[in-house]
């Protein structure tokens, strides 16, 4: 699959959701393709709360993946001091193994002749075609796709506006706990006091397991660490033990205005396409990436401009 000299036809900068479905639709069209990611593993517990559509599963073919689901049917929902309880009849949430999906799918790319640089860093990007790697190594693409996430490693050098305002950022913070949960059940509560402006959420995975979190809006001073614990109390009883945090953000921006330059496409977080109301962005990262790779294909041989 691979041409000389490290050149390539598609270059795809982050292997995550969106880097990895833009990697293999582009593949599955016939151009050669490398991913280049700079983590060797996929965060574990993964760096979400895990929680999609379970029509999405089918919509980019996850479901032929092998990985646990829960599925949510009752969503407790707290508005200041009302608490509403949402049935899910038709549409069901899973709070699904975000990791097995993540490794399911750059297997996937793999089987399908994409190069994988794992555990490779992007130093830079020289437009319009070279990206240098942490090794020093050069690689060439025709097309470079940028699924880096929310820090928009390619976008911000080619001067597109990747700013994003503190408060179009949603900082988040979240615990894997186990403790008692009914498993059915995922609960969200906006406001105040566990999440001043923004909301936390209890997704159980199980009965014994939950990604407990709350994300509120950049440049508001909080003990995050604080709320989250009070939050976990509250929520089990005091019964709990926390395996593993972590703190990460989610943008919360409108989608940037212009998501192709020249020969540069940017999707998924890097493109700001989470949904600005939830910090949702799973369903968005998987579109945008396979859209992308198709657009990609076509460009190539010159079907399109
Ligand atoms: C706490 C939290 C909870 C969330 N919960 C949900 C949820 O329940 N449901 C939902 O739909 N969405 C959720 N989201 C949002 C969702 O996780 C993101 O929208 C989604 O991960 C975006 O996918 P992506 O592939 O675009 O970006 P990312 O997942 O951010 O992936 C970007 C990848 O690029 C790599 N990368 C970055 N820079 C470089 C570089 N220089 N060289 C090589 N690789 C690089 C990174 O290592 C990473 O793997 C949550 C977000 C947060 C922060």
């Amino acid at each position: 699959m691979r041409i000389p000299n490290n050149v390539f036809d598609v270059i795809v900068i982050g292997g995550n959701l969106a880097g990895s479905s833009a990697a293999i639709s582009a593949s599955n069209k016939g151009v050669n393709v490398v991913l280049v990611e700079r983590n060797k593993e996929p965060f574990y517990p993964a760096h979400c709360g895990e929680a999609m559509a379970e029509v999405t599963t089918k919509m980019y073919g996850l479901d032929k993946i092998d990985f646990t689901k829960n599925r949510i049917s009752n969503i407790l929902l707290n508005v200041g001091s009302k608490e509403y309880l949402l049935k899910i009849k038709k549409f069901s949430i899973i709070i699904f193994d975000r990791n097995r999906v993540e490794n399911g799918l750059l297997k996937r790319a793999e089987k399908q002749g994409v190069e994988l640089f794992i555990g490779i860093n992007m130093r830079d990007f020289k437009p319009p075609h070279e990206i240098v790697l942490d090794n020093k190594k050069t690689i060439k693409g025709k097309v470079i796709i940028d699924a880096s996430g929310i820090s928009c490693q390619v976008g911000r050098r080619i001067g597109m506006d990747t700013k994003l305002r503190k408060e179009d950022i949603g900082v988040c913070i979240q615990s894997r706990v186990k403790s008692d949960f009914t498993a059915n059940t995922a609960k969200s509560w906006f406001h105040k006091p566990y999440a001043p402006l923004g909301y936390a959420y209890l997704f159980p995975l199980n009965e014994k397991l939950a990604n407990i979190g709350l994300g509120v809006f950049g440049g508001i001073k909080l003990d995050q660490s604080k709320l989250l614990k009070n939050y976990i109390k509250d929520m089990t009883g005091g019964n709990y033990e926390i395996i593993s945090t972590f703190k990460a953000c989610v943008p919360l921006a409108p989608p940037m205005s212009r998501l192709i330059k020249d020969n540069v496409m940017i999707i998924g977080d890097a493109a700001r396409l989470s949904n600005p109301t939830t910090g949702s962005g799973i369903r968005n990262a998987l579109f945008s990436g396979s859209l992308a790779g198709i657009i990609a294909a076509k460009y190539i041989p010159g079907e399109i401009t």
